[in-house]
């Protein structure tokens, strides 16, 4: 490939990442969304949806390590987890490192980025056939409002409110996590740049609101999300206890410390929550 060939997301109207591309592993429209794969020197292997950076090889752990740690270190017993979106397999990755976790379930609308996960980031998917992972090629949806049995945590991991994620942001969707989840429940689910996307993040702790009696949120810092800075919204049944020592956890982004900090938050954050 040409050695100036760039790619741009538009995060906003008016704000764009671009990165140079090395080559092109995979462009296919899936029956849900555009779906590519780019080599880049800066980022490794990038994963993008409808225009939108999902993961990159270089700053994947931090996300996926933020996304899985915080709620599972704070659940008393977390045995039985589900994983909403995700299909790149990196929450999953990191959730099945607690060995107290029994079964863990992706539910993922699009089989497409399950696939370019095998073929492209075998860091990311290396779990998908792990004994304990239990994958749901469905509408996260409609598979939380029919889940039989409980779960302890549930991790949204999804693209931004379009298409089919819109749903997973909006209150009726809180309300079957909160029916899904057992009695000391706890939901995350990624909630955007509190700098660019303010009234999502705002939106995101309204719905947890509707449902959940303890609602934050915490940061964490992804290089290639619009702005680096990210938030999670956080939502429980019970008044969050301190977290459990976890310890033996393979993490390079992640720690007790980093958590704790995590929810240490500036006022133009703590104002997206009221
Ligand atoms: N970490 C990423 C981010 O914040 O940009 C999200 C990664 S993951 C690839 C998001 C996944 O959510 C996508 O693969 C998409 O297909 C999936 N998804 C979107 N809507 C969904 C739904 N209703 N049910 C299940 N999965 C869904």
């Amino acid at each position: 490939m040409a050695d100036n060939v760039w790619f741009t997301e538009f995060q906003t109207d008016d704000v764009t990442l671009g990165l140079r591309v090395k080559a092109v592993l995979r462009q296919e429209t899936t029956p849900f969304q555009e779906l590519l794969v780019l080599d880049t020197d800066a980022y490794g292997r990038v994963l993008v949806l409808d225009g939108a950076i999902q993961t990159t090889d270089r700053d994947e752990f931090v996300y996926h390590e933020m996304m899985a740690h915080v709620p599972l270190s704070l659940h008393p017993h977390p045995r039985r987890v589900g994983i909403i979106g995700g299909g790149d397999g990196g929450v999953l990755r990191e959730v099945l490192k607690h060995p107290e976790v029994e079964e863990a379930h992706l539910v993922e609308i699009d089989e497409r980025v399950m696939a370019a996960s095998r073929d492209f980031f075998p860091a990311l998917s290396v779990a998908f056939d792990y004994a304990r992972a239990h994958l749901h090629v469905t509408d996260g949806i409609r598979f939380i409002q029919e889940a039989a049995a409980k779960f302890d945590v549930i991790i949204v991991d999804s693209t931004d409110p379009v298409g089919p994620a819109e749903g997973l942001f909006g209150p009726a969707f809180y309300q079957s996590v909160f029916a899904a989840l057992g009695e000391d429940g706890i939901v995350v689910a990624q909630s955007e740049s509190p700098l660019l996307e303010p009234e999502l993040v705002k939106k995101v702790q309204r719905g947890l609101r509707s449902a959940f009696p303890t609602v934050t949120l915490y940061l964490g810092a992804v290089a290639t999300y619009p702005t680096g800075l990210w938030t999670f919204g956080l939502g429980s049944k019970k008044p969050l206890a301190t977290p459990r020592q976890v310890s033996g956890l393979d993490t390079r982004y992640w720690t007790a410390e980093v958590q704790a900090a995590a929810f240490v938050l500036p006022p133009m954050v703590r104002e997206l929550m009221e």
